[in-house]
């Protein structure tokens, strides 16, 4: 018997009303492990009385107390981190040294909320008028709302709600139903770093908890990470209900590979980038175009190294350099792509469909893909494929790779290889979207930085991470104070 996973409402363990659960995978084995809730609009206003209530203690709590509890919060992940790591591999599958990299960024997001009181101080001018000064405050929103996918159970939460509510908002998280164990850990280590109950509060569910929750009266905020259709929905959703909304899409990432680049370098990088976390990143590699006489080298170099790929269930084995994907959709999904990819006409380097290791039982794997001779035009160059399929374009020139890239409808990473600055350069200032990686497979911008998508990677104004992160959970407000007295004349001047 599976359990069925709980809310987490007010500091404590709540079930939810549901009619309908997803079910939750150990994907190494393919093992039902647990079912999360659909939880309703009844649930959901009730977490959002909860978090309502919460609000103006904690907005009234001094900012130093909040990065307080955000110290302590850090201190309590670095002591949880093996743990915290085994329970992303378990029910998302990604290898042990890829979970810890979901939890290190994560906790980097921590880091930078326990700035909140240097990173929420306004501005201010004296004497803007005769005997007035003006200044500006950052105030908190209210009860903000995070929607997360399931590639980065730990790090993506993570984006939203420490800066959050470092802020002085209170928060209501809703996880990816697909896993929804690691956020509980989260919310059960947040109350132990003393939190007060109600700020933070994970409600699970799907389609109909997320359009309760985007036509709330009493939400401010949503924060989206997801794919593209979904974020267009949620932002147009979101906005129309007159909430603020940050919704990051999906992406395909172009990776340049210049004829006088270094091949083993390029080599290492990309097939990090391609088949890390099995392809299920944002920032994966998905396409890589080889320039000039770089196509021969890489294609060997590559077909070497994916041939090399160990790939096998993740729980309990570190050895393994890939693990399955998701769940059984995904797994059909990606193999239908290969399928299409074929019909399309590239030519298939190497082929993942067959890798079923042994000992994984009815885990969903699929091995590291790579076509050769991809066309623009292709289906499978449009779309995001979110699994360890690689894709090879040949091109003439640098122009011509920059123009094929700036065709793609998303605008997250695209990444170049070269010895060469000035093609570095020609690249990164006319790559049109927002994040650039040069000789860096993948170039996913630390907590400081936004996290920059462009085009339809991402609809909204303000970014997740970084400055911007502050300033999309905050509201300024513009303060004028006239106070007669003396002034000067104290002086006797
Ligand atoms: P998804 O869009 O299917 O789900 C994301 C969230 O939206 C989940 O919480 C889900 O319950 C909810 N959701 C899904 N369909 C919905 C609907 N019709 N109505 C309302 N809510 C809905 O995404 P996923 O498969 O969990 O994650 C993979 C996607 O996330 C990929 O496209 C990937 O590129 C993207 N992603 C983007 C970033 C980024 O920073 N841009 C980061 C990580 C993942």
């Amino acid at each position: 018997m599976s359990t069925i996973c709980q809310n987490y409402i007010g500091g404590g363990l709540l079930t939810a009303s549901a009619t309908n659960f997803t079910p939750v995978y150990n994907p190494s084995r393919g093992e039902l492990i647990a079912q999360t809730p659909d939880s309703d609009a009844t649930t959901v206003a009730q977490a959002v009385q909860v978090a309502k209530a919460a609000f103006p203690d904690w907005a009234d709590t001094p900012v130093v107390e909040r990065a307080r509890v955000m110290f302590r919060f850090v201190n309590l992940l670095e002591q949880h981190f093996e743990e915290l790591a085994r329970l992303v591999t378990r029910e998302h599958g990604k290898t042990h040294e890829e979970a810890k990299g979901d939890i290190r960024r994560g906790i980097e997001m921590v880091e930078l909320a326990c700035h909140a009181p240097t990173l929420l101080m306004g501005q201010s001018l004296d004497q803007v008028a005769r005997g007035i000064d003006g200044r500006v405050e950052r105030h908190p929103l209210g009860v903000c709302v995070g929607i997360t996918p399931f590639n980065f159970p730990a790090m993506v939460p993570l984006w939203m709600f420490p800066i959050a509510i470092a802020c002085g908002n209170t928060f209501i998280l809703k996880p990816s139903p697909k896993v929804p164990l690691t956020p509980m850990r989260l919310a059960e280590l947040l109350t132990e770093a003393g939190l007060p109950k109600g700020v933070f509060n994970v409600v699970h569910g799907g389609n109909q908890t997320v359009d309760a929750l985007l036509t709330h009266p009493d939400v401010a905020a949503i924060s989206f990470v997801g794919s593209t259709t979904v974020a267009k929905y949620i932002y147009e959703t979101g906005t129309a209900n007159g909430k603020r909304v940050q919704a990051a899409g999906g992406a395909k990432n172009y990776m340049l590979v210049m004829p006088d680049a270094d091949f083993d370098a390029a080599t290492n990088q990309i097939m990090g980038a391609a088949f890390g976390c099995s392809g299920q990143r944002c920032m994966a590699g998905s396409i890589a175009v080889a320039v000039g006489k770089a196509a021969d080298p890489m294609l060997e170099r590559l077909h070497d190294s994916a041939a090399k790929m160990k790939v096998g269930p993740t729980d309990g084995n570190s050895a393994v350099d890939m693990g399955p994907v998701i769940d059984p959709l995904a797994h059909d999904r990606i193999r239908n792509y290969i399928e299409l990819g074929l019909k399309e006409g590239a030519k298939l380097n190497t082929d993942g469909r067959a890798v079923q290791p042994t000992e994984s039982g009815a885990g969903f794997f699929v091995g590291p893909t790579i076509f050769d001779y991809v066309a623009p035009q292709m289906q499978i160059v449009r779309d995001e494929i979110f699994g360890p399929v690689l894709s090879v374009m040949r091109m003439e020139d640098l122009s011509d790779a920059i123009a094929q890239a700036n065709q793609s409808q998303y605008g997250n990473g695209a990444v170049i290889f070269t010895r060469d600055g000035g093609a570095a350069r020609t690249f990164a200032r006319y790559a049109n979207c927002g994040m650039i990686g040069v000789n860096v497979g993948v170039p996913a911008p630390m907590a400081i930085f936004p996290f920059t998508g462009w085009n339809q990677s991402f609809f909204g104004d303000l970014h997740i991470q970084g400055a911007e992160g502050f300033h999309f959970y905050t509201h300024n407000k513009v303060v004028l104070s006239r106070w007669d007295g003396p002034g000067k004349r104290v002086l006797g001047w």
